[in-house]
């Protein structure tokens, strides 16, 4: 043990990816000062990892990073096209790079101490947090500490499935994307057996746009699988590979499970990002969650408070969510189907703002009454005997 060479700070935020960074960035916004801050992750994230989408009103700080944004976008069935007017609030394309380039300004503003290491145990009595290496060494004594490590839910869900895709970012000579339109979500694509895929394509120009493609569902692609539907998308788009050049690749796989993730294991101890329970189980969106709950840490520190966030999601949208997990799962309702209700029946803004957790209980009923009702009602009975199933197990 290494006890004396520890840091003391009063808070560790121990994992630096999205979450982190956006917390460093909420620090700043809020004008957090004084405040002795460690970050704690053996990769300095930089550059460009991934490509966040996420819908909200225009105008916070966030703004000047857009790649783009979109106030409407398109729905895509075999039936037909529906155009989303998302008025008052648009969505919003942001790539990595400068949301870490934003969170290093904020490092260096609030004197922060970066330490390149892998953390491993965290030892909370109640009053300090001691933030470990994996051999035992102490690297950090904190107040609090912010854990958004990846991990698995404390239990194995009931339906765990995953959303994996791939993306190209697409670069043309000639004019060949609409900049005013995003897709959304495009489920002409071939559907899977169990689960369900679509496209969708977020133009930055006329010459320039990431096309993904996606699936809901239990099982992984193999690589040459995820280029094969990729390509059959870029087909169906009337695009012509031959004449456009792959800048880059973005693979990912995110959680979608009714498993549950702590987000308080100790008591200064707090869990953020999808560690954190921020991944919303029925689609995988989880920046919008992790944009509010880093607010949410910042508000707290300036006001003296303790950094505890509310839950990511109310917990009624969690039950619903794993019931339209489980509905989806069991062949209780085709995937397209389930969708294409929830974008048919209701105003496009209470379907984002049901999907970011943010809806009252009446508009949830009101979501809940657009999807198909009776396949839903067998999997709400099902997911009723699982829970009862499991308690009776533990
Ligand atoms: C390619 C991709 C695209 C995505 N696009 C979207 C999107 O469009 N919209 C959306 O809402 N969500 C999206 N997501 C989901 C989610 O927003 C991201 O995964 C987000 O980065 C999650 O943030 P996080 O902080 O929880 O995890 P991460 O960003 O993965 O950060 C975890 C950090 O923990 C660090 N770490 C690991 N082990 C240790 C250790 N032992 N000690 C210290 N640190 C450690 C890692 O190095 C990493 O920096 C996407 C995910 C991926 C992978």
């Amino acid at each position: 043990m290494h006890a004396s060479s520890a840091v003391d700070v009063d808070l560790a935020l121990v994992g630096g990816g999205g979450a982190a960074s956006l917390v460093l960035a909420a620090l700043d916004r809020h004008g957090v000062s004084g405040l002795r801050v460690a970050v704690v992750d053996p990769v300095h994230k930089r550059g460009q990892d991934r490509t966040w989408a996420f819908w909200g009103l225009p105008g916070d700080d966030l703004d000047p990073l857009l790649s783009a944004s979109w106030s409407r976008v398109d729905v895509v069935t075999p039936a037909g096209r529906r155009v989303l007017s998302l008025d008052p609030l648009r969505y919003a394309m942001l790539r990595s790079a400068p949301v870490y380039d934003r969170a290093a300004e904020a490092e260096r503003r609030l004197d922060a101490v970066r330490i390149s290491a892998p953390a491993g145990e965290l030892r909370d009595d109640g009053d300090r947090v001691v933030v470990r290496d994996p051999d035992g060494r102490d690297l950090v004594r904190a107040g609090w500490v912010l854990d958004s490590r990846p991990r698995r839910p404390k239990r194995p869900g009931r339906t765990s499935w995953l959303q994996h895709f791939r993306g190209w970012w697409l670069a043309a000579d000639r004019p060949t994307f609409d900049p005013q339109r995003a897709v959304l979500m495009d489920f002409r694509t071939p559907q899977p057996q169990r689960g369900v895929s679509f496209g969708y394509v977020l133009p930055v120009d006329d010459r320039f746009a990431l096309v993904e493609y996606t699936e809901f569902g239990p099982a992984l692609l193999d690589d040459a699988g995820y280029d094969a539907a990729l390509r059959a998308y870029a087909d169906l788009l009337g695009l012509d590979l031959t004449a456009l050049r792959v800048r880059e690749v973005e693979d990912g796989v995110i959680p979608m499970t009714d498993g549950p993730f702590e987000s308080r294991p100790s008591p200064r101890v707090v869990r953020l990002g999808t560690a954190g329970g921020a991944t919303r189980p029925s689609t995988g969106f989880t920046f919008s969650a992790m944009l509010r709950q880093a607010d949410q840490v910042a508000r707290a520190l300036a006001a003296g408070r303790p950094p505890v966030p509310a839950p990511a999601y109310p917990g009624r949208h969690l039950w619903m969510d794993a019931v339209a997990l489980r509905a989806l799962d069991r062949g209780h309702v085709g995937g397209v189907e389930f969708f294409e209700r929830l974008f048919d029946r209701n105003p496009p803004e209470r379907v984002l703002r049901f999907l970011d957790g943010v809806t009252s209980p009446a508009e949830d009923l009101a979501v809940m009454r657009s999807s198909p009702l009776l396949p839903m009602t067998g999997a709400v009975l099902g997911d009723a005997a699982g829970r009862l199933r499991a308690r009776l197990r533990r």
